[in-house]
């Protein structure tokens, strides 16, 4: 499937919530810095195999791709990509060692 840049890139449905682009933050210095962080954390929660959600877009996504393409997402959606879920996931997938 095909991602729809006009949606939101975590959870492409008809979105009730309105969307958010990072690039339309008020900081112009932290644009990509959001993207980074945000590609950063996916990669690691499938590292962890703990994707909240089924996304649409590969490992090879980069930074300069969602700005290019002025990437939106819900808040609401982003949020389950935080660094505190990250911790939360990875502390839960360290209890399998056993
Ligand atoms: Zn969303």
């Amino acid at each position: 499937m095909e991602l729809n840049w006009s949606r939101c890139v975590i959870y492409q449905q008809d979105p009730s919530e309105p969307l958010k682009c990072p690039l339309q933050s008020r900081d112009p210095s932290d644009k990509t810095g959001v993207y980074a962080s945000f590609l950063n954390n996916v990669e690691q929660f499938r590292v962890v195999d703990a994707v909240p959600v089924e996304l649409l877009f590969g490992n090879n996504e980069t930074v300069e791709n969602y700005v290019s393409h002025s990437a939106a997402w819900h808040k609401s959606c982003h949020l389950k990509f935080s660094s505190s879920k990250l911790a939360k996931a990875k502390k839960r997938t360290h209890k399998h060692d056993t």
